[in-house]
């Protein structure tokens, strides 16, 4: 049975708290999605939530601090270029891939010297890693599925698998946080988000970004963030995502919107300018689009057979939100002006 509890109601965080310290599995907000929690001291309680999410063994977790004093506690160096970082965007959505501390359990690592560490900024996040001691949490979803942003999506995924989902309501950010290896001489994105790389060369100067990030990694490279080599984020239905020249982009999938409708299928198109009510392209329609994202493919899934996504350049959230759309459509993509 999985009970779901609105995260400030008297006592609920309490009980995720007990829950946590007693080796069991708790899902709550974050402002970026919902998150499935163990105590990052119990290597059983963390080999527990790759159990419930079906998560490959070698796909390590993000560890959730409620600030650097913990951070530090985990990492086993702590840099200049990491305290910097941390006191930029701290709390919020940057996750800092660090050495990892000796005597962390090994799982959450997935084998590899290093660790995430992010401070998130959702009050419940934090009241519930000060009360328990830092948690070791991924997305709460079934391994290769999109990430929930609201409770009933991790009911719908993991309902009847965990005692406790504490629902914050929808999240404010919709994406999973950057992910940035410091480890090396120069930063680089593993995975993109909110903080983007023009937010982080302010802070830190030179930044790389994985070759993961907007297309499959060649099979066999042994990837440093282990995630993106995984199928990901993947809807029942089956996603497309269209890339060019706005006006020729729009032609092309409503072309193609036709042609499955004809065939019988139950298409839907998805993007920013004439779709879905996202006006125009302002940055502030981009973040609307990334919140609503993972919304939009997990409630599309239940009605419409076909995604149609139009792409969006990179700038801002726009380089997560192409990631996420790319790994959703398992890199299906038609490219329609030939650039
Ligand atoms: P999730 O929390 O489900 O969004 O997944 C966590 C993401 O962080 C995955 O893409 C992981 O590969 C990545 N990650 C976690 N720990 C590390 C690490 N030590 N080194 C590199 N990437 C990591
Ligand atoms: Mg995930």
């Amino acid at each position: 049975m999985t009970s779901v509890r609105a995260w400030d109601e008297p006592g609920a965080l309490e009980e995720a708290a007990r829950l946590l310290r007693a080796g069991d599995v708790v899902a709550f907000p974050t402002e970026t999605v919902y998150g499935l929690g163990a105590l990052c001291s119990l290597e059983s309680a963390v080999r527990r939530v790759f159990e419930v999410k079906g998560r490959p063994a070698d796909n390590p977790l993000i560890v959730h601090v409620d600030g650097v004093p913990c951070a530090r506690s985990l990492a086993r160096e702590w840099t200049p270029v990491a305290q910097a970082l941390a006191g930029a965007f701290w709390p919020g959505p940057l996750t800092l891939v660090l050495p990892r501390a000796p005597g962390l359990p090994s799982a959450i690592s997935a084998g590899l010297d290093t660790v995430a560490l992010r401070m998130p900024a959702h009050p419940c996040a934090l009241a519930l890693v000060s009360r328990a001691g830092p948690v070791a949490a991924p997305s709460a979803n079934l391994s290769g599925r999109p990430s929930p942003t609201r409770a009933e999506h991790v009911f719908a995924d993991l309902g009847g698998r965990i005692p406790l989902i504490l629902d914050g309501g929808p999240c404010e950010k919709g994406l999973e946080s950057t992910v940035l290896d410091i480890t090396g001489e120069v930063p680089v994105i593993l995975r993109p988000g909110h903080v983007t790389a023009a937010d982080i060369a302010a802070v830190a100067g030179d930044v790389g970004l994985s070759p993961g990030v907007l297309g499959p990694l060649p099979e066999g490279s042994k990837a440093v963030s282990p995630g993106v080599m995984h199928r990901h984020y993947a809807p029942l239905s089956r996603v497309t995502v269209f890339l060019g020249e706005e006006e020729a982009v729009r032609a092309s999938m409503a072309g193609e919107y036709e042609k499955l409708e004809e065939a019988g299928f139950r298409p839907l198109m998805v993007g920013i300018g004439a779709f879905l009510g996202y006006e125009s392209r302002t940055a502030a329609d981009m973040e609307a689009l990334a919140r609503d994202f993972y919304a939009i493919l997990l409630e599309s899934e239940k009605e419409y057979t076909h995604l149609l996504v139009q792409g969006v350049d990179g700038q801002g959230v726009g380089l997560a939100l192409m990631n996420r759309a790319l790994r959703a459509a398992d890199y299906s993509v038609k490219v329609v002006d030939g650039t």
